[in-house]
């Protein structure tokens, strides 16, 4: 049998993070009639940053929030734990889109980030917080002039990044297909635990007063009166405001529905590594590690010394923007996983991958978040990360906020915020368009990078990802 196929038996088919005896008993659900001035709905890093920082800049508003399923069971609990101060997926993504804006955006990343440390202090979130700084890896040589010029980029923005070159790269991590890589090393970019973070966000909002009920979705939104009703299975929400963050799953307001688009990201997670297998890959750095790739793997340790590994090819959108539970659990896509994972860490052969995951990402056409408002300013959105939300969620909790009217400031000038996110177009067209676009990324990934005719007439159209 295959070393791969070897490494995937007996796996299970739960999220390592999720899989963890620390996990809270879920909250009842919401029955009755309730009333509250601000509703959320979603309980991951969106909906529940969106209510600590509401509580800390307003402690007397009466807020409630609703989660369909438990808290941490989207994106926020299954996610790599990669957290970056990046905003709009990295500086060049940012220049691409929001021309201008790129260094503020900078900044504000930056500030946010600052923010998100302090308050994981504040209020003793153990989120297992890593500050390692990341790395890209090149893995073509080819690839190594632009990767340079991003260094580049992001130096001149203030970040403290350098360029290695292959042996230098090789000496920090050691993998036969690395070519060099840009390291990210200064600031506050690291690792968390999602999961361990989704559950210290839930005690603390529960702590400042923020009602949660857990297993309650919402059905339906309609405006009541001079606020909104909310219906769920068994019972109502009136209130004065509501905060969507319910990213990649359905939301209720066509506009947001169609700016977004659910892409499904499948994860493996290793057994812990032996000093030998440590020694083996080196990696003494622990960084979040990438590498540079239309369709690119991320990995990382975690703090029992496994690696999580998703991403690659396998990253796929289903037809009819399909969520449903059936698609979770491929086993073509682990297999695929696992083989370049051992492509990648040959040295390796023989581990074993204990768990295996999914989870999905809201991909808006900008690759960033992409907010909005409905319902004369009482109904907004924050949704759209694109798969770098860790960071960037709690920034995206602010806009939604600050677009309800609370404690609005500059921010809502930009183009960032102001600019509305194309349309993803509808079915047959986006099925087409999506899965056309990702077998030809992986073409220009398997051709040296070069980007076909298709791939061109998309960045002409400014709908390429820039990164
Ligand atoms: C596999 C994977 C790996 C990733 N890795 C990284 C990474 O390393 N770094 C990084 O920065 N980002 C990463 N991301 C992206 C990041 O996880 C997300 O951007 C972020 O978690 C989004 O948070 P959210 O709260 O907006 O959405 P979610 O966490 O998806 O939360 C939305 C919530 O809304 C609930 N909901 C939906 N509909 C309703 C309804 N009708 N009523 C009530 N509740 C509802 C859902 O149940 C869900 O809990 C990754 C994502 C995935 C899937």
């Amino acid at each position: 049998m295959d070393a791969h196929l070897r490494a995937l038996e007996n796996s299970k088919f739960a999220c390592l993070w999720l899989d963890q005896s620390s996990r809270p008993e879920p909250l009842r659900p919401l029955s009755g009639d309730r009333r509250c001035e601000l509703l959320i709905v979603g309980g991951g890093f969106t909906g529940m940053w969106a209510a600590l920082q509401a509580k800390e800049n307003n402690p007397e508003l009466d807020i409630i929030l609703i989660e369909a399923t438990e808290i941490g069971n989207g994106a926020s609990g299954r996610n790599g734990g990669f957290l970056s101060h990046m905003l709009a997926h990295g500086d060049m993504n940012a220049e691409y889109h929001f021309p201008g804006e790129t260094q503020k955006l900078a900044e504000l990343g930056r500030q946010n980030l600052r923010g998100f440390i302090d308050t994981l202090e504040r209020y003793q979130i153990d989120a297992r917080y890593e500050n390692t700084g990341s790395i890209v890896a090149t893995t073509r040589h080819s690839q190594n002039e632009h990767a340079e010029e991003a260094a580049r980029l992001a130096r001149s923005v203030g970040e403290d990044t350098v360029w290695l070159n292959r042996d230098e790269m090789r000496a920090k991590v050691d993998s036969p297909t690395y070519c060099g890589g840009i390291w990210r090393r200064g600031g506050e970019d690291g690792l968390v635990d999602p999961a361990y973070l989704c559950w210290g966000l839930k005690k603390t909002i529960l702590a400042l007063g923020v009602r949660v009920f857990e297993r309650t979705p919402l059905v339906r939104l309609n405006s009541h009166g001079n606020g909104m009703q909310v219906d769920c299975p068994n019972g109502s929400v009136r209130c004065q405001k509501v905060l969507l963050a319910t990213n990649a799953f359905r939301n209720p307001i066509r506009k947001a529905r169609h700016s977004i688009i659910p892409v499904w990201d499948y994860v493996l997670a290793t057994e812990p590594l032996s000093s030998a297998q440590r020694e083996a890959i080196g990696w003494k750095g622990r960084e979040g590690l990438s590498n540079i790739a239309n369709m690119f793997h991320y990995y990382r340790m975690t703090h029992d010394d496994r690696i999580t590994w998703g991403g690659g090819t396998t990253v796929c959108y289903y037809y009819g923007s399909g969520v449903d539970d059936s698609l979770a659990d491929p086993r073509k896509r682990y297999v695929q996983l696992a083989k370049e994972f051992l492509e990648t860490f040959p040295q390796l052969e023989g581990i074993r991958f204990t768990h295996r995951w999914s989870g999905i990402i809201g991909s808006s056409t900008r690759f960033c978040m992409a907010p909005g408002v409905a319902f004369d300013g009482k109904v907004a959105w924050s949704i759209g990360y694109t798969g770098l939300g860790v960071g960037a969620t709690r920034f995206g909790a602010r806009v939604g906020l600050e677009l309800l009217g609370y404690n609005p400031s500059e921010i809502l000038e930009m183009q960032f915020v102001r600019k509305p996110a194309m349309a993803w177009p509808p079915e047959p067209f986006r099925w087409i368009g999506v899965t056309l676009t990702r077998k030809e990324m992986a073409r220009a990934d398997r051709n040296d990078g070069k980007r076909g005719l298709w791939l061109k007439i998309l960045d002409r159209l400014k709908l390429g990802f820039a990164c």
